[in-house]
């Protein structure tokens, strides 16, 4: 199947996710917060291992993988990283090995006491390998070399997914929430390592769609995020053939949400998860989308949008990460 406004071939693709994912409309909660009208599109429901934004990434990039005859997935994370346990996964669907590099404080936990995603890629048959975060990359160049020497044929995935060929994933998927056919003015969604947003505005020039794309981000400055998304929507249009320039200004980040940082959860993640869940019965995820929906409350209160628009929140997934035990306590307030 080829998607429409695309040349095919460009990148290969490997269908498995479970696509298109539904758009929904949000009567409850837009009533709860007395402002625009909010639809969600639901990529927690990607299909692969309780989903998320990641298995679009990894449609692209298993087939990258395979064109490179790789026999083992490697990548990078914290220990709650959604993008390693649908990498995992991926690998496990494909028959490849897989090898995630997690970074903690203090850098290891037993297995006996995984818990969330991390338990997930235990079962999902991952090997993980410990480090700090300030040395995460020299252990995954470390990591790689030692597969590769030991005749694993090892391919890298980058941190996030976040390449052209990953972030392409997210043009499709703009295109195929245009053929959804639900106009909307805005779209929300929580923004990290860039490829979605990326994705999102490579899929949106492309398409001469109008609306605003506002990524709230979880761990950066609004700085140097905005400028990451530019250079990776450039190269990610140059990847798809299309002769088309983003600058840093045409990048919209919203860095007033970071908190306490990051996968730190607060009371307005814990509310924001909580309304969501009461309102409409969809679950939002601690450290990605709780913050991202924590953002969209905080400026339909400001009153930072018009009344009339029409607010699309991407759910790009997480929902593993709603069991880990460090979240617990916070979780569980006010039950
Ligand atoms: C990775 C992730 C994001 C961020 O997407 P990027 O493409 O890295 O910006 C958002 N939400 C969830 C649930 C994620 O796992």
């Amino acid at each position: 199947m080829t998607v429409p406004g695309f040349t095919p071939g460009i990148i290969a693709r490997i269908q498995f996710a479970h696509l298109p994912t539904p758009v929904e409309v949000l009567p409850r909660l837009t009533a709860a917060l007395k402002g625009p009208k909010i639809f969600i599109k639901r990529d927690d429901q990607t299909g692969l291992a309780m989903g998320g934004n990641k298995t679009r990434k990894l449609e692209f990039l298993l087939a990258e993988a395979q064109a490179h005859g790789a026999h083992t997935l490697i990548t990078a994370g914290a220990i709650q990283s959604n993008h390693c346990r649908q990498t995992a996964a991926a690998a496990a669907r494909f028959g490849l090995g897989c090898i995630l590099v997690l970074s903690a404080e203090p850098p290891v936990e037993p297995p006996e006491q995984a818990s969330g995603n991390l338990l997930l890629d235990y079962l999902l048959g991952a090997q993980v390998v410990w480090c700090r975060r300030e040395e995460r990359d020299a252990v995954l160049q470390h990591t790689f070399e030692t597969a590769w020497t030991g005749g694993r044929r090892p391919y890298l995935i980058p941190y996030g997914g976040s390449n052209p060929t990953g972030a392409a994933a997210y043009a499709h998927a703009m295109q195929e929430f245009l053929d959804q056919d639900t106009p909307v003015d805005w779209i929300l969604f929580p923004s990290s390592s860039g490829g979605t947003q990326a994705g999102l505005l490579v899929g949106a020039r492309k398409a001469g769609w109008k609306g605003h794309i506002l990524g709230i981000s979880v761990d950066e400055e609004r700085q140097v995020l905005a400028e990451r998304v530019a250079a990776l929507a450039n190269a990610t249009a140059e990847r798809l053939g299309l002769a088309e320039t983003f600058l840093v200004q045409d990048i919209l980040v919203d860095d007033g949400y970071l908190g306490e940082g990051y996968a730190v959860m607060g009371e307005a993640e814990r509310e924001a998860i909580r309304l969501f869940a009461a309102a409409e019965g969809i679950l939002l995820d601690p450290v990605y989308t709780g913050r991202a929906a924590a953002g969209m409350i905080g400026l339909i209160r400001q009153g930072f949008f018009k009344p009339e628009d029409r607010l699309l929140f991407w759910h790009t997934g997480g929902t593993p990460a709603l069991f880990a035990d460090v979240y617990r306590e916070q979780l569980s307030k006010g039950a």
